[in-house]
């Protein structure tokens, strides 16, 4: 079955590149799909031994039911998954292979979770099994911090700060941004005022020379690395 071959597939990468790999099945009984689902999730351990971890993860899975396709004749059919699921399978892969080689000087668990994308409406208690049972499964041993990863694949892929991230680790978030800032990566701002009230029958105050200063200046305070701004026209915004 597809679904074996895939997680087999996933396992035997993680093995490669892995000292410890770990494996862990369980059930769901889906409401929406009418019968019992066997799930697995998987976790590749670099420094096994190590107290001080950190946590990379993603879902393997992909939505049996692509209920937000724009076309209503295709909801009932499962999404593909290559974004949603496989993208951020495939980063995990990646560190997994750059963590062989350069070792790394605290623990690192790599973990593939199932039975994400579950959840409908009616039934939200299908969202999330794979990650909550990883969490009963760790117990009491939490790491310093966990990223996940998730459609990290689209094409002009634009990444932004996740809202209840920035709200419970703001820390991480900025450690996180900083470090792919020293990497090259940058932030593009759009800073255009877009609002029918400043358009008024004698001018356009959205290209008010004080006013564009204002959203320039609010750019900066956040850090942007680069602000696109309309040139002003007028003043007296
Ligand atoms: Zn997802």
């Amino acid at each position: 079955m597809a679904h074996d071959s895939c997680f087999a597939w996933i396992v035997g990468r993680f093995k490669a590149y892995a000292p410890v790999v770990e494996t862990d099945t369980f059930t769901y009984d889906s409401p929406d799909l009418g019968k019992e689902v066997r799930l697995m999730n998987a976790v590749a351990r670099f420094r096994p031994q190590a107290k001080e971890r950190i946590l990379f993860a993603a879902h393997w899975d992909s939505r049996p039911w692509a209920d937000k396709d724009p076309n209503p004749a295709r909801r009932t059919r499962p999404i593909l998954g290559a974004n949603d699921g496989a993208s951020g399978v495939a980063v995990l892969l990646e560190v997994a292979r750059v963590l062989r080689k350069s070792g790394t000087p605290i623990g690192v668990d790599l973990a593939v979770f199932d039975g994400e994308d579950l959840g409908t409406e009616e039934n939200p208690s299908g969202y999330f099994r794979g990650s909550s049972r990883y969490v009963e499964w760790m117990g009491e041993d939490r790491p310093i911090f966990v990223i996940l990863l998730d459609m990290v694949g689209k094409k002009d892929l634009n990444l932004q700060w996740e809202a209840n991230s920035r709200e419970q680790a703001s820390n991480i978030v900025d450690l996180v941004w900083q470090e792919a800032h020293e990497l090259g990566m940058c932030t593009i701002l759009w800073c255009y005022l877009r609002n029918s009230a400043f358009k008024t029958k004698d001018a356009d105050y959205s290209l008010a020379a004080d006013l564009t200063g204002q959203a320039n200046h609010l750019g900066v305070t956040i850090e942007a690395d680069i602000i696109k701004q309309k040139l002003p026209e007028v003043n007296g915004g």
